[in-house]
């Protein structure tokens, strides 16, 4: 009969082939290669990994194999796995970014458990977001690190404002007292249905936003160098157009949505 008392399973090796850690690896020389390849430095390139539908035990693996950034998509979701994460984000050795869309009756609980948000898409919710942070207390090095999500791709399925207008969004938000806009994320083009080229297309169009933002000197835009793009499949094709944070789930936990194998006991 198996012991109550003992933690419940971790669904990986915690050590070999097929740990979280032995993932990880494999994931982080993929991210030097490509760097390499683009004739970047692999230390512009950090790692976020997305820890959507993964249990505490898998994002603790995650972090005792030293990483220092997850991302999660829904506020469900990162608010019940705060209190795993809570010593490590006391500690600041722990960044945790909002990925996923944010309604605005949820602003209080990210505001309590993430030190950043990356899907900000509209001035109204940018507003709600600062003005909560300015009755917080939260401006000046305490404002809330957000980036501005672009839809580079066009489809309606996907968030993030249209490339067109990214710039004006992104200066009105980086003007905010309790915003500090950190840079722009995007998702990109499936690639199993699109071109490498279409991909990459995409992600270039967010480079150039950047870069134009990073041009205008508006205040408030200095610190917006971040690209956030890539996932476990296209990440080579980002960091190739400049990703600074490339965000990788399947490539560390395994594909999502798998029910672990039942342990046997002999
Ligand atoms: C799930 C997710 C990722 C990671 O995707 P993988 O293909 O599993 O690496 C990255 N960004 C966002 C916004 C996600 O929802």
């Amino acid at each position: 009969m198996p012991d109550q008392s003992t933690p419940s399973t971790p669904q990986h090796p915690a050590t070999g082939p097929g740990s979280v850690a032995a993932r990880l690896t494999v994931v982080r020389d993929r991210i030097a290669a490509a760097a390499v390849a683009a004739g970047r430095d692999p230390g512009d390139v950090r790692l976020l990994v997305a820890t959507k539908t993964q249990p505490p035990q898998a994002v603790l693996e995650a972090l005792a194999a030293g990483v220092d950034l997850i991302g999660e998509n829904r506020v469900q979701e990162l608010v019940a796995k705060a209190p795993a994460v809570a010593d490590r984000l006391a500690a600041g050795t722990l960044e945790v970014h909002m990925i996923g869309h944010l309604q605005r009756n949820k602003i209080n609980q990210v505001l309590a458990t993430a030190t950043g948000l990356e899907t900000l898409d509209s001035l109204d919710l940018a507003q709600a977001i600062s003005d909560r942070c300015v009755r917080d207390g939260r401006t000046g090095d305490r404002a809330l690190d957000v980036m501005v999500q672009v839809n580079v791709t066009g489809e309606e399925s996907k968030s993030g404002i249209a490339p067109d207008d990214a710039g004006a969004l992104a200066t009105s938000v980086a003007a905010l007292p309790g915003l500090r806009l950190t840079g722009f994320m995007t998702i990109g083009a499936h690639l199993d249905s699109s071109a490498e080229h279409r991909v990459r297309a995409g992600f270039a169009r967010l480079r150039a936003v950047r870069d134009e933002v990073l041009a205008s000197s508006a205040p408030g835009t200095e610190s917006a160098g971040e690209l956030s793009m890539g996932m476990t499949g296209d990440l080579e094709l980002a960091i190739a157009e400049g990703a600074t944070i490339v965000r990788v789930g399947t490539a560390v936990f395994g594909p999502r949505g798998t029910v672990p194998a039942p342990v046997r006991r002999e």
